[in-house]
């Protein structure tokens, strides 16, 4: 993902917005809704240690960059992992050309549950890693592993797929691992980055797909690793930003879930609505100590496994499922 544009004050609101409640000058509003109606929830379970053999999968491949031998060989793993969780599972593959014209090849991994459903979210996460860490002061044109930078999206991924195969979701749900998203220039073009999803986003408008949300995922793996209400995901889906983080706090991962706001981010979520129109939003690590928002082993060689924790994977994963599960 790319530079926070940044930091925004159009989230005034969304840090408002319980705050009527002990307000006294805002009138009664105590009274208890006439007929409660109690909605079950659905419990769910993620297993962390699960995710994380999934993080370390990827990254024993060695950098996933497209046109690589790790690419293929990742590629072609987690195409058999999500065979073995989903009722359908596809390449999304084609070409996408750069402002330059160079041709870029695309291989968005997909899988379905309930395929036929017409009731529909979608999840995604890029698999495909940066070709050099060059934020690295030391060797910033070779690539680092990438573990949480790529790795840990996906890793997530996969273990909410294998809680879905057995808790089999109602609604239809789809799993996309973008390819192509770090590719980008550095401070350079926005729209260099993200051409995964800049491709599926395309296919989704042309091919009739459409999801009543989406949630991306990026760098959910680190440890002691914070989310913060990203800028366009506010712009585009307040609501599911809202019950996610809430969602999170519930289940007790109040520490990752943070109610502050954080910067504009190009991400895959942006291409997901402006593209293919679905109101998606971007789980992301923002850092609060460090400059750009982005934490400290963002493109250098210290995304490794290191880097990842499994609590930080399980507080993310347990929430996503949750919602999928439940949201109405
Ligand atoms: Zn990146």
């Amino acid at each position: 993902m790319r530079y926070i544009i940044g930091l925004m004050a159009i989230t005034a609101t969304l840090l408002g917005w319980s705050g009527c409640k002990n307000d006294p000058g805002q009138g009664n509003h105590t009274d208890p809704p006439k007929n409660p109606v109690e909605v079950k929830q659905i419990d769910v379970s993620f297993n962390a240690d699960s995710a994380y053999a999934f993080v370390a999968k990827q990254v024993s491949f060695g950098p996933r960059i497209p046109g690589s031998g790790a690419h293929v060989a990742a590629m072609q793993y987690l195409k058999t992992k999500l065979e073995s969780y989903c009722d359908t599972v596809y390449i999304n593959h084609g070409d996408i050309r750069k402002k330059d014209e160079t041709k870029v090849i695309v291989n968005n991994i997909v899988g379905s549950f309930n395929p036929a459903s017409t009731n529909r979210v979608v999840l995604a996460a890029h698999y495909d890693t940066r070709p050099m860490a060059d934020e690295d002061p030391e060797n910033p044109t070779t690539p680092a592993d990438g573990a949480n930078d790529g790795g840990s999206g996906v890793g997530v991924l996969l273990e909410i797929a294998r809680q879905l195969q057995e808790l089999h979701p109602e609604r239809g749900v789809d799993l996309v691992l973008f390819d192509q998203e770090d590719g980008g220039d550095r401070r350079g073009d926005p729209g260099s980055w993200c051409l995964g999803s800049q491709f599926w986003g395309q296919w989704a408008k042309d091919n009739g797909y459409s999801a009543s949300w989406g949630i991306v995922l990026d760098m959910v793996g680190a440890k002691g690793a914070t989310f913060a209400y990203e800028g366009q995901s506010v712009v585009y889906n307040q609501s599911l930003v809202l019950d996610v983080w809430r969602t999170g706090q519930k289940l007790g991962y109040g520490a990752y879930f943070l109610n502050i706001n954080g910067g504009m981010i190009t991400d895959d979520h942006v291409y997901m609505n402006t593209f293919a129109h679905i109101p998606t939003i971007d789980i992301i690590h923002h850092d609060l100590a460090t400059a750009n928002g982005f934490p400290d082993h963002w493109h250098r060689h210290t995304d490794n496994m290191d880097a990842i924790d499994k609590f930080t994977l399980e507080a993310v994963g347990h929430t996503v499922l949750h919602v999928v599960m439940n949201r109405r």
